[in-house]
C-alpha cells in the first residue's frame, strides 16, 4: 500500500490549517501516523488520494448508515440543487421533514433545524435554562455533546483523545454552571441533586455513549434519570446525535423505553449534509424564538439541500424497518467474530456492543464509564490501528471512538473484516 499523495497533502495542509485538519480526531494524533486523505467514497468503501481501498467502519461518524453515495440520497440532493441552493425562508420541505422527525421520535413533539450537533445541544441547554429558570446542568463525564463551551468540561471524543478536556478559552464563569457526575451511577446523581436543590436546569447525557468508547447503560439507569427529573424538575435531554436513527428508528429512547424531556439530534438526520435538531415537548420548545422568548436563529438552517439528503433519508428508514435488523444481525456477527478471535489467541479484551454500533476495548476489565475507559491500553490500541489500516480496514482513529457499521456490509466483507482483525491482533502481540 502506496501513501504518498495524503503524506504531501498533509504536509501542506498544516501550512494553511491547524493541525492540517478541519476537526481534531482525523489528524491521527492519538494513534500515530499521518491521516488518510480521502479522494471519494462509495458503499463500503472509502479511496484515498493514492487510490488506496478501505472498508469503512466510521461512515462519516455515522451519518452513512446506508453506506457512501447511495445512489436515492444523492439523486435528491441532484434535484434539489435544480431549484436554487439557499433561499433563508421557509419551505415545504422543513415541514415534511419536522412532521417526520416528530412522528418518528417519541419525545419530540416540535423540532427546530440546525446546522450541527454542537448547535443542538447549545441550544437544547439554553432552552432548558430559559424554561426553568434556572442556571446549572448536569454532564456525566467522558460524554461530547459538541464542542460548545459549557460542553467542554471532562468532554469525550477528540477532547480525550488530545489529551485537553478542560479546554483553555472556557471561562471559569462558564465551567462553574457544568456540574459532573459519572456514568451508570444514580447515587451520584443524587448526591448533585441534593447539593443544589433547585439550582439544576438540565441533565444532558448520551444515552449509551459512544464518544468515550461504546459503553451501555445498566440495568434501569435511564429510568433511574427519569425519576430523579420528574421529582426535581429538572429536564431531561437525551443527546442522540450519534444514537438517533441507529439502535432504532426512534433512537435510543425507543429501545430502552425511556422518554426524554428534549432530544438533541445530528449526524444521520442530515444524510451526509451538515444537519443538527433538537426537539421536545411542546410546553418545552415553544419557548423558543418567536414563539418565545429564548432566541435561536441560523442563516443557513433548513437549508433546501440538506433538507433534501435528510429527508431522504429519514423516509427511507421510517418506512423499512428491515434496515435495523439488518444493521443488527451485522453489528452482532462483527462484535461476536471478534470476542471469538480475542478469546482463541489466549487475550482478554473487552467487547461492547449494541446494534451496530461496537468497540473493541484493550483492557480486560468492564467498561461502563469513563474511569473504567480510561484503563484500555491506548498504545497499543494505536498499533491496532494501524495494523488494520494497512490491512484496508477503517477504523475511528482513537480507542475513545465507537464503531458506526451500515447496511453495506455483506457477509464478504464480514469475513474480510474479521480475518484482518485476527491478523491484526496476533501482529501486534508479537514478541
Ligand atoms: C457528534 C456528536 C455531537 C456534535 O455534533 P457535530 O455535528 O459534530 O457538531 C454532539 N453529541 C454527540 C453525542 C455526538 O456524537
Amino acid at each position: 500500500m502506496q501513501i504518498t499523495q495524503s503524506k504531501n497533502l498533509f504536509e501542506k495542509a498544516k501550512n494553511f490549517i491547524p493541525g492540517g485538519v478541519n476537526s481534531p480526531v482525523r489528524a491521527f494524533r492519538a494513534v500515530g501516523g499521518d491521516p488518510i486523505f480521502i479522494k471519494k467514497a462509495d458503499g463500503a468503501f472509502i479511496y484515498d488520494e493514492d487510490d488506496n481501498a478501505y472498508i469503512e467502519m466510521i461512515n462519516s461518524w455515522g451519518p452513512m448508515i446506508l453506506g457512501h453515495n447511495h445512489p436515492m440520497i444523492r439523486e435528491a440532493v441532484i434535484k434539489a440543487m435544480e431549484n436554487g441552493t439557499s433561499f433563508g425562508a421557509p419551505t415545504a420541505r422543513e415541514v415534511e421533514i419536522a412532521e417526520l422527525i416528530v412522528s418518528m421520535v417519541p419525545s419530540v413533539e416540535k423540532v427546530r433545524m440546525v446546522n450541527s450537533g454542537t448547535e443542538a445541544t447549545m441550544s437544547a441547554i439554553r432552552v432548558a435554562r430559559g424554561f426553568t429558570g434556572r442556571d446549572k446542568f448536569i454532564k456525566m463525564e467522558g460524554h461530547y455533546h459538541g464542542h460548545g463551551d459549557s460542553f467542554l468540561i471532562s468532554a469525550g471524543s477528540g477532547a480525550i483523545t488530545m489529551g485537553n478536556p478542560d479546554s483553555p478559552g472556557v471561562t471559569k464563569g462558564t465551567a462553574k454552571d457544568t456540574l459532573l457526575a459519572p456514568y451508570n451511577n444514580l447515587e451520584a446523581i443524587e448526591e448533585l441533586v441534593a447539593a443544589n436543590r433547585n439550582e439544576i436546569a438540565a441533565l444532558i447525557l448520551e444515552p449509551v455513549p459512544g464518544n468515550m468508547g461504546l459503553a451501555l447503560p445498566k440495568e434501569g439507569y435511564l429510568q433511574g434519570l427519569r425519576d430523579i427529573c420528574n421529582r426535581e424538575g429538572i429536564v431531561l435531554i437525551f443527546d442522540e446525535v450519534m444514537t438517533g436513527f441507529r439502535l432504532a428508528k426512534g433512537g435510543a429512547q425507543e429501545l430502552f423505553g425511556v422518554t426524554p424531556d428534549m432530544t438533541t439530534l445530528g449526524k444521520i438526520i442530515g444524510g451526509g449534509m451538515p444537519v443538527g435538531a433538537y426537539g421536545g415537548k411542546k410546553e418545552i420548545m415553544e419557548h423558543v424564538s418567536p414563539a418565545g422568548p429564548v432566541y435561536q436563529a441560523g442563516t443557513l438552517s433548513g437549508n433546501p439541500i440538506a433538507m433534501a439528503a435528510g429527508l431522504t433519508m429519514l423516509n427511507y428508514l421510517n418506512d423499512h424497518a428491515e434496515v435495523y435488523s439488518q444493521l443488527n444481525s451485522i453489528g452482532e456477527k462483527i462484535a461476536t467474530g471478534i470476542k471469538e478471535t480475542v478469546s482463541s489467541l489466549g487475550l482478554n479484551y473487552t467487547v461492547n456492543h449494541l446494534g451496530s454500533m461496537y468497540s473493541l476495548f484493550f483492557t480486560g476489565e468492564e467498561v461502563y464509564d469513563f474511569g473504567t475507559a480510561k484503563h484500555a491500553d491506548t498504545a497499543l490500541f494505536g498499533k491496532y490501528f494501524q495494523a488494520m489500516l494497512k490491512r484496508g480496514i477503517y477504523l475511528a482513529p482513537s480507542q475513545f471512538e465507537s464503531l458506526f457499521l451500515s447496511t453495506a456490509l455483506t457477509d464478504d466483507l464480514i469475513k474480510n473484516i474479521l480475518d484482518a482483525n485476527k491478523e491484526a491482533l496476533k501482529e501486534i502481540h508479537q514478541p
